[in-house]
């Protein structure tokens, strides 16, 4: 029998999870089943218990069930309990679930198949929970700054205090960011709408890497922005879902997959349509 794993929200239907998680289950020989699974808003702890129930080794959490996936848990990576969401559940032989939350070093993953993040200076705009996520994994990874920024100025001071110990993070309002931006990473939710997040333009310069979390055929509102103000590199979020995603099967079935691959195929299939 296979082992059986799922992603977990609502809306459900237009999840890649499946089709990537079948592909390193095919490139690394595993045996496994990977499904979606739409929990009813008010349901989610009920699906999770019936599908742990039905044999369930494991599952990816989407929107917007990972802070109620945080509660749930009975052990947390530092990740997830510094993010305070769970986007990866295994569901343990004794009975414990250990929750984790990949997103972030899906996002550096990325970013580090693009450039070195070594002494960078970073700007993160947003504070929502994809930024929770990644400034851990960012400040792990060697940057020299980060600066945190978002249109309600008050949670980026709560990141850049809650973080603080974890390395060099400073809090800065939209209005007052100033030039020398190695990176910029757009994880504010406005590009899903075609809107920009409202920062200055004098921030981008040639040399500057953009990269927006989110993705899509075209290049996202922010990327097109960056790029008409001299911006040459401009990256979206597919990487940072494989990335994730590979991060996630590892941690369940203990073997790396390829992630270029399926990326590939993935860009492929969203430009083909
Ligand atoms: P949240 O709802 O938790 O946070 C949204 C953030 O966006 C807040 O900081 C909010 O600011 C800001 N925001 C929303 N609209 C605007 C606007 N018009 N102008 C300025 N700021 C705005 O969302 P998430 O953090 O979960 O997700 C953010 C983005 O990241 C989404 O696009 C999502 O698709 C993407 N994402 C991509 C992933 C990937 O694998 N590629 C994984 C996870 C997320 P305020 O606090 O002021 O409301």
């Amino acid at each position: 029998m296979s082992d059986k794993y799922v992603v977990i929200g609502n809306p459900i239907a237009h999840s890649k999870s499946p089709a990537i998680h079948s592909q390193f289950a095919a490139q690394t020989r595993q045996r496994l089943e990977y499904q979606t699974l739409l929990a009813p808003t008010d349901g989610f702890e009920l699906s999770v218990h019936n599908f742990i129930v039905a044999g369930g080794k494991g599952a990816n959490v989407t929107v917007p069930f990972k802070e109620q996936a945080f509660t749930l848990c009975t052990e947390l990576s530092d990740d997830a309990r510094l993010a305070g969401a769970v986007n990866t559940l295994s569901f343990l032989p004794d009975g414990q679930i250990r929750g984790d939350n990949t997103d972030g070093q899906g996002l550096v993953a990325d970013l580090l198949s693009h450039t070195s993040l070594n002494h960078k200076v970073v700007l993160l705009i947003g504070a929502g929970g994809a930024a929770r996520g990644a400034i851990l994994p960012l400040l792990r990874s060697g940057v020299k700054q980060l600066i945190i920024s978002n249109r309600t100025f008050e949670k980026a001071q709560m990141l850049a205090k809650q973080f603080k110990d974890y390395g060099n993070i400073t809090a800065v309002p939209m209005a007052e960011l100033e030039f020398g931006f190695d990176i910029i990473i757009n994880s504010t939710s406005a590009s899903l709408a075609g809107d920009l997040p409202g920062v200055p333009v004098h921030i981008f310069s040639p040399d500057t890497l953009c990269y927006d979390m989110m993705y899509g055929a075209e290049l996202t509102a922010f990327n097109a922005w960056a790029k008409s103000h001299g911006v040459v590199n401009c990256i979206d979020g597919l990487g940072m879902l494989v990335g994730q995603a590979a991060i996630s099967f590892e941690i369940w079935r203990g073997v790396k997959p390829d992630v270029d691959i399926v990326l590939s195929q993935l860009r492929q299939a969203l430009e083909a349509k």
